[in-house]
């Protein structure tokens, strides 16, 4: 069983056909666990899978998105970037160079849905489906007992920090995020396989780490709106961001478009929790102290 493939482009596709040649996998006997539909894990499933291979998902993505968003899915994801201050020429370069645009799967895929509890019996492991959105709304993790082993794809990663940003189908996505980042906590680890970059074997000190830094940006999204009437584009450049810019300006644009996300993704939290308030102001949302 394969765990999340990388993007649906040339450059992934082909380190990945010769480490499976060198590992002696056979694709027609493979199966396929897809963490979360960001294109970076699920992109080349289409590609890779064979007519017999099971594709196991999350019940909650395979609800609404087969790998294939169309062109009115993408209007209206930055409409709504439109309405948070996010400007139209930055929005054109966001679409040129958006990955979920870009490097999705072409092709419509038939799921093994996963929910919360079902296991996938592979070899000697038996591996547990456990439920973690807020990085994504149905974000997966697999957990096996025994071995004390966490496949946790994006939901916690060591070296940088998941994006967690607004989701359409997921109210208060920092919320549920944190609160899958206390049950996992509650999992005895000895392995950890994040979906990128390092391996460390102390989930817990991690996720402390991550609470922490997401308590920072509440408190840094808070303070910038204490004078009042922000957009998310106007609180983004009051949070710390760790990237090689000098200023808010300079930011890439799809940079800055992950950031205002992940703005978005604070203000709602703190709106939820009583601590601001959003209206309207000639098609803007302005947030303020509640
Ligand atoms: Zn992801």
């Amino acid at each position: 069983m394969i765990i999340d493939t990388g993007m649906n482009r040339e450059e992934c596709l082909r380190p990945m056909r010769s480490a499976l040649q060198k590992l002696g996998i056979d694709l027609n006997k493979t199966d396929f666990f897809i963490t979360h539909l960001h294109a970076d894990h699920s992109g080349l499933v289409g590609v890779l899978a064979s007519d017999t291979s099971k594709i196991y998902f999350n019940k909650t993505e395979a609800s609404f998105v087969n790998f294939q968003p169309n062109e009115d899915y993408w209007m209206k994801h930055f409409i709504f970037y439109a309405s948070h201050g996010f400007p139209e020429d930055e929005m054109k370069r966001v679409w040129e160079g958006h990955p979920g645009y870009r490097y999705s799967s072409r092709r419509q895929i038939s799921f093994s849905v996963m929910e919360e509890g079902d296991n996938i019996e592979v070899g000697n492991y038996l591996f547990r489906c456990i439920e973690t959105p807020g990085h994504s709304p149905g974000h997966m993790c697999l957990y096996e007992a025994n071995k004390k082993i966490l496949i946790c794809g994006d939901h916690i990663l060591f070296d940088i920090t998941p994006n967690i940003t607004h989701w359409e189908q997921l109210e208060n996505s920092l919320k549920h995020y944190l609160a899958n980042l206390d049950k996992v906590y509650a999992l005895d680890v000895n392995l950890i396989l994040p979906g990128h970059r390092n391996i460390w074997n102390d989930h817990r000190k991690r996720i402390i780490e991550l609470q922490e830094h997401h308590k920072n940006r509440l408190d840094e999204a808070l303070s910038a709106v204490q004078d009042g009437g922000k957009t998310a584009w106007e609180v983004a450049p009051y949070i710390a961001w760790d990237i090689v810019c000098n200023s808010w300006a300079e930011f890439p644009s799809l940079q800055k478009f992950f950031a205002v996300g992940e703005t978005i993704a604070h203000l709602d939290y703190l709106e939820a929790d009583g601590k601001v308030r959003k209206e309207m102001k000639n098609h803007k949302l302005l947030y303020s102290l509640a």
